[in-house]
């Protein structure tokens, strides 16, 4: 008893003047010394009083040193960059897109400038956010009309509120779809106060089934493209145009949540065919959403294109100043779509784009080149090899579509039994260096895919420092 009784934590005034604390308040400011010194003491209260520490623990130098090893994690922020070699290139995770330089450009000048965000400076009047991309999406998409809000998540709910409410959405339950992260169709239509009627079945869905449910009640058919799953076997489906058409016979809009969204057809750059919203909207679907950061490879936005009318219908909506972009947003998008504008050179200058069609051979040479290092870095117990791999584009664009691609196979070469416990040891180290490393454990081995691995001198640079626990 007598020995817990004598031992006392130091002061915190005692201690914020105490020599060894002066140069982090210098450095981090008084208060946040004091707030990291409260947290630390309070924290070792309890032990203390347990006796659990020896007068040496708790000496202000020690104290110092443990408190300047917390300031420099908290001042460190936990926004960091990350090396994505999970092989999924649209990562939602991850943040998905990768920027073009001009839209960064584009998003520093709106940062640090007053800018025209709602200003038409040729009237002098007051304007409309929208306008800005307005003449960009009209010529890339053949739309009347746009709006844009904060992701594509947002465009459904508004437009499904601006068009549907208090009326029933017709859609085919082989589309009734669940995203993630909470997103499901059915709880969106509800959230937007349209009535769910579902027809057909899950894998086949007729023209007839539609118009048996159209009825004074109906608000609008939806379509949802299918994104992250797909349906194959004994399947129907009907095409947007027999579906417009047979909506339009009726007074309805048709809306189509296309989900990523490609501008321009992918299999010019001999990737997978994803609809674009050019042929939807020829198609005749009235209203088309989709994501900026998927596909389109820009910014986190939402995209509701179609006609003047509805376009006119959703912008009065309450709920547009809820969802709306902001002004980084705009500014790196009109850049991104600005890039468009030159589908020639587009591979070259817009991030997703160039990953995604990066040559599986420019890959793998990537990878052999790599692979001493690796190998150097991991020592005896693992096994490094160049290999060839397959990728997914990611954020629930052709689930089923791989991209062939290569990777460094990290393999332990020890026991069965203890494999597991390595690669997740491995991972640890990985996630661990000063730039975060992401990989993919499958068949019994971490794999680097290297189609994202664009800065390889900071890559190499921090291979030293790997720490992989036994
Ligand atoms: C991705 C996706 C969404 C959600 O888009 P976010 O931009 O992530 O909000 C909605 N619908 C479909 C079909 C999608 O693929």
């Amino acid at each position: 008893m007598s020995a817990s009784v004598a031992l006392r934590l130091p002061s915190i005034d005692g201690l914020l003047r105490h020599p060894a604390c002066l140069p982090l308040a210098e450095r981090y400011g008084r208060e946040a010394l004091l707030a990291s010194l409260r947290q630390l003491l309070d924290e070792l209260r309890s032990s203390v009083v347990n006796g659990q520490l020896s007068a040496a623990e708790i000496s202000p130098e020690v104290l110092a040193g443990r408190v300047g090893e917390r300031l420099v994690q908290q001042q460190r922020s936990q926004v960091r960059r990350v090396f994505n070699l999970t092989g999924t290139v649209l990562h939602t995770n991850l943040g998905r897109a990768l920027l073009p330089e001009e839209a960064i450009e584009a998003i520093q000048m709106a940062a640090r400038y007053p800018l025209n965000l709602e200003f038409d400076l040729a009237s002098g009047k007051r304007g409309d956010r929208d306008d800005l991309i307005e003449g960009l999406i009209r010529e890339l998409t053949g739309a009347e009309a746009v709006t844009v809000v904060n992701n594509n998540a947002a465009a459904v709910l508004l437009t499904l509120n601006s068009l549907g409410a208090r009326k029933e959405g017709i859609i085919s339950r082989g589309e009734l779809i669940e995203i993630g992260g909470a997103f499901r169709i059915p709880d969106i239509m509800a959230r937007a106060g349209v009535r769910l009627h579902e027809v057909g079945t899950t894998n086949r869905t007729h023209a007839r089934d539609y118009e048996a449910a159209i009825s004074p009640r109906s608000g609008l058919i939806m379509r949802v493209h299918a994104s992250n799953y797909s349906i194959e076997g004994f399947t129907a489906r009907v095409a947007t145009a027999e579906l417009a058409e047979l909506a339009h016979r009726h007074g309805l809009p048709l809306v189509e949540d296309l989900g990523s969204g490609s501008l321009l057809d992918l299999t010019r750059w001999g990737l997978p065919a994803e609809p674009t919203v050019r042929q939807a909207l020829l198609d005749g679907a009235d209203i088309v959403t989709f994501s900026g950061d998927k596909l389109l490879g820009g910014p986190q936005a939402g995209l509701i294109v179609g006609s003047k009318a509805l376009i006119a219908r959703i912008k009065k909506n309450p709920l547009k100043r809820a969802l709306r972009v902001d002004k980084l947003t705009l500014a790196a998008l009109e850049a991104v779509l600005g890039l468009y504008r030159d589908p020639d050179r587009l591979a070259e200058r817009l991030p997703s784009l160039r990953l995604l069609t990066r040559a599986q051979a420019d890959i793998f040479a990537q990878a052999s080149r790599l692979q001493p290092a690796m190998a150097g870095a991991l020592g005896e117990v693992w096994s490094v090899a160049a290999v060839q791999s397959l990728g997914m584009i990611g954020s629930g664009s052709q689930p089923v579509a791989r991209l062939p691609s290569a990777a460094l196979c990290l393999r332990p070469q020890v026991s069965r039994r203890l494999r597991g416990r390595h690669l997740l040891n491995l991972e640890a180290a990985l996630r661990a260096l000063p730039i975060p490393v992401l990989g993919r454990i499958d068949d019994d081995a971490l794999w680097l895919d290297l189609r994202q691995l664009d800065d390889e001198p900071a890559w190499l640079g921090q291979l030293p420092l790997l720490q992989v626990a036994q």
